[in-house]
């Protein structure tokens, strides 16, 4: 069941900020899905590569599917003709994969790349000097499948919200850092935010927040 009046909660705060709400649709049911696309959500998002793929293949319309969760090399393949956006991005050999994926369907897929940003050292990413490193580096300018359109990053978690908010500031000014230094201008998203944190982020400068239990519930990993 979604909450149809958080979402609508959600979205109009999201709207006011000129930002993207992607609808985190993991573990839930296609008919949670179809019912969030009647209220005219569009972008949705997934972890797990082959839950997107049977989703995207079971359900018609006009889904833009963004893979959110930390994505294997091996699993590529089998997104790249329709994925609209990779925000995990952690590796200069995933991004080559990618590219090559890319290729073979004939298509730019757009990614973003991910940054290390909390205390716990569990979550994926690069470090800030490793985004700079990777963004200076001459091999990207031979991957014409893929195109890095900004960064993504997930906060602490903790009740910290000082703690929460300085993550997301800090990210936020290299974020801006990296668009001037970058030469095109497609550098331009900054994915932050989540259901706890989200409000904080579009404050901080996030243009994309990813939100799932506000609006789905509470996913259940039994089942
Ligand atoms: C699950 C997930 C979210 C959404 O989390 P909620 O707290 O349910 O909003 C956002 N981003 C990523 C990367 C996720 O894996």
């Amino acid at each position: 069941m979604i909450n149809i009046e958080a979402y609508q909660k959600i979205l109009a705060k999201v709207n006011s900020y000129n930002a993207t709400l992607v609808a985190v649709s993991k573990t839930k049911p296609n008919e949670d899905l179809e019912a969030l696309y009647h209220q005219g959500q569009r972008v949705f998002g997934e972890n797990k590569v082959q839950e997107m793929c049977n989703k995207h293949e079971s359900l018609s319309g006009n889904y833009q599917w963004h893979m959110i969760g930390h994505l294997q090399r091996n699993k590529v393949k089998y997104m790249a003709n329709f994925v609209s956006l990779v925000h995990g991005v952690d590796s200069l050999q995933l991004l080559k994969e990618l590219n090559k994926q890319g290729a073979k369907n004939e298509r730019v897929i757009s990614c973003l790349l991910q940054v290390h940003i909390a205390k716990e050292t569990t979550k994926f990413g690069f470090n800030y000097a490793e985004v700079e490193e990777l963004i200076s580096n001459n091999a990207l300018i031979e991957l014409c499948n893929v195109e890095i359109i900004g960064l993504m990053g997930m906060a602490t978690n903790t009740d910290d919200s000082g703690q929460v908010r300085s993550e997301f500031k800090k990210l936020n000014s290299f974020f801006e850092n990296c668009r001037s230094t970058m030469a095109n201008s497609v550098f331009n998203v900054l994915s932050m935010g989540m259901s706890g944190d989200y409000e904080m982020a579009l404050d901080e400068g996030s243009n994309m927040v990813r939100i799932g239990s506000l609006i789905f519930g509470d996913r259940n990993y039994d089942n």
